[in-house]
């Protein structure tokens, strides 16, 4: 298994690393550690560049694999053997970008439920644009202007963003997170990570954040749109 370094600092640009093997087939390598994301939990993978014996490889992308995160290398790029010593360099501006953009995200849905009692149905984003669905009958458009208020609001609130990682036990009783279907982790999963917007929203979330709301700028919300009675889409936006 990959030690997953992005989970306890997402501020880490670079890291150093062993290639614990290599997969030629996917043109692939698993490293002990690393610092990029996989994607999931509507935030996309990273890419980069990894280093080693003076070689520098492109980084397509980081994935998931049930045997821990592979590192998949651009076609032609030169790659490691097992047991090299890698140096990993993040695409920070980009990565940076969809940090922001994720705790925006997570403003957005802690400020409609608080406001609203509205929960997410889903949601998906890129660097500085996202856009999300609630079960939110009432949401009109004359609403959009109040919620885009709000959200800036506990932006300037300068709320500090907290990650933790709880035993499964643990979890299940923490209020917040029983709201968010806790309860539908499969039984495999033995730790919970949870990232909290102090104040605002609390939940079960694999991803990387900043540490404070001021860092996410302003939120524009761009467009919404009915997708039924029930169901409504807003789209949001970041200055750069
Ligand atoms: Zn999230």
């Amino acid at each position: 298994m990959t030690t997953l370094l992005y989970q306890t600092n997402s501020y880490l640009k670079e890291f150093s690393a062993v290639v614990v093997s290599v997969i030629v087939d996917a043109h692939a390598i698993l490293l002990d550690q690393t610092a990029f994301y996989p994607g999931g939990g509507g935030q996309v993978y990273d890419k980069g560049i990894i280093e080693f014996n003076g070689l520098k490889a492109v980084l397509k992308r980081a994935k998931y694999s049930p045997g821990g995160i592979l590192h998949i290398l651009d076609e032609g790029e030169p790659m490691p053997e097992v047991g090299s010593e890698i140096t990993g360099i993040l695409d920070w501006d980009r990565r940076y970008k969809l940090m922001r953009t994720h705790t925006a995200m997570h403003i957005l849905c802690g400020t409609i439920f608080r406001d609203y009692g509205a929960h997410v149905t889903g949601g998906d984003m890129e660097p500085l644009k996202g856009r999300m669905d609630f079960e939110f009958e009432n949401l009109t458009k004359d609403l959009v202007a109040v919620i885009e208020n709000a959200i800036n609001k506990e932006v300037a609130a300068a709320r500090d963003v907290r990650v933790a990682i709880h035993s499964r036990e643990e979890a299940f009783k923490i209020p917040d997170l029983i709201r968010t279907k806790i309860n539908l982790l499969p039984p495999h999963i033995k730790e919970v990570r949870t990232v909290e917007i102090v104040g605002l929203d609390l939940q079960a979330d694999g991803g990387t954040h900043v540490k404070n709301t001021t860092e996410v700028g302003t939120i524009h919300i761009t467009n919404y749109k009915s997708k039924g009675k029930i169901n409504k889409r807003l789209y949001i936006e970041l200055e750069p």
